[in-house]
């Protein structure tokens, strides 16, 4: 027998293939839909079997909904809560895992049934490995291929109660302006630039360059060399400048897709078969610590 799956959506980006997977496995899929009701109404239309809205007032962050939902997909017996990679989904999604008692897989490509259990492929080890993750209850964040939306009747919608919730926007503060969106020059920093005292050679070039600087998630969660707002990638900003330089990044998708539409991007990595050659224009085998003092002087 499938599976009872509930999908959490803050929005509709790649619901279609999210919708794809928990057919695959489960006997009917419905959608939470947090956020407008606009949201609820045009997920309706994507070929599921049922559509609950919750809308809570301007002054309120959707996340502080996950509770709530949480407890009502847990209450109609969900066993299965997948959403896409956006903060917000990712956020409720923690919360359904936690009300469900569920195994939670952070990169899931596809999903399958074994017995009793829900078997996702998880990409793991930046994206050079999948590993199978089985259990009869499970949360997934779901980053595997997407599709169109199916065709077929918009489902009904319904609302659902949502008690008032004390967490308030109080006020909006622009972040310390990073200019990512806008640059056209943007120098990305990975891993490969070791330790926190190597961070004035990269500021030597991008000041030679006049460019912004954006990081891999490990360098602001891990090292702490740079704050959210820098990190480039599926889960966190988008830059699309005439140029960027990738300098010691392995070239993970979940980072690559945050500079796709970089007009040329150049990599500059000591592994030959590093997978971020396969996403740049050009490509630097070499260490970065001799071609960046090369790459300044020649900026200069
Ligand atoms: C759900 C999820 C969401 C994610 N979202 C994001 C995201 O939005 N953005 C993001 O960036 N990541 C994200 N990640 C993490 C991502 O999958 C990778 O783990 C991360 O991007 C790898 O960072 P890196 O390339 O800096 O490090 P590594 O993978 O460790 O690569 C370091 C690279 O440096 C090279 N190198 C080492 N020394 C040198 C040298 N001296 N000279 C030149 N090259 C050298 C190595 O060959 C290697 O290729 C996410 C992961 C998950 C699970």
């Amino acid at each position: 027998m499938g599976k009872k799956a509930w999908i959490i959506a803050t929005e509709s980006r790649r619901l279609g293939g999210i919708v794809d997977a928990a057919r695959g496995v489960s006997d009917s899929v419905s959608v939470a839909a947090v956020g407008s009701s606009d949201l609820a109404g045009e997920v309706a239309s994507y070929g599921v079997d049922r559509v609950v809205s919750f809308v809570a007032s301007d002054d309120v962050p959707v996340e502080a909904l996950g509770p709530c939902v949480a407890e009502f997909v847990a209450a109609d017996g969900a066993d299965l809560v997948l959403s896409n990679d956006s903060g917000a989904a990712r956020c409720i999604l923690g919360a359904a895992a936690g009300a469900l008692g569920a195994a939670v897989v952070g990169n899931a490509q596809a999903l399958a049934l074994d017995g009793d259990n829900v078997v996702a492929d998880n990409l793991v080890a930046n994206a050079k490995a999948i590993e199978a993750v089985a259990a009869p209850k499970m949360a997934c964040i779901y980053t595997g291929p997407d599709a169109d939306r199916a065709e077929g009747p918009a489902a009904a919608v319904e609302c659902a109660d949502v008690p008032s919730v004390e967490d308030r926007v109080v006020g909006f503060e622009e972040a310390a302006g990073t200019g990512l969106a806008t640059a056209s020059r943007v120098v990305g920093v990975g891993m490969g630039l070791a330790a926190r005292d190597n961070l004035p050679l990269v500021d030597a070039l991008v000041d030679a360059m006049g460019a912004e600087i954006a990081c891999t998630l490990p360098c602001c969660d891990d090292m702490r060399w740079y704050p959210s707002e820098r990190v480039l990638g599926s889960s966190h900003n988008t830059a699309s400048p005439d140029l960027y330089i990738a300098l010691g990044i392995s070239g993970s998708p979940n980072h690559t897709s945050g500079f796709r539409d970089a007009k040329t991007a150049v990599a500059v990595n000591n592994d030959p078969d590093a997978e971020i050659f396969n996403c740049c224009k050009y490509g630097i085998v070499g260490d970065l610590f001799d071609v960046v003092p090369a790459l300044t002087e020649a900026f200069k």
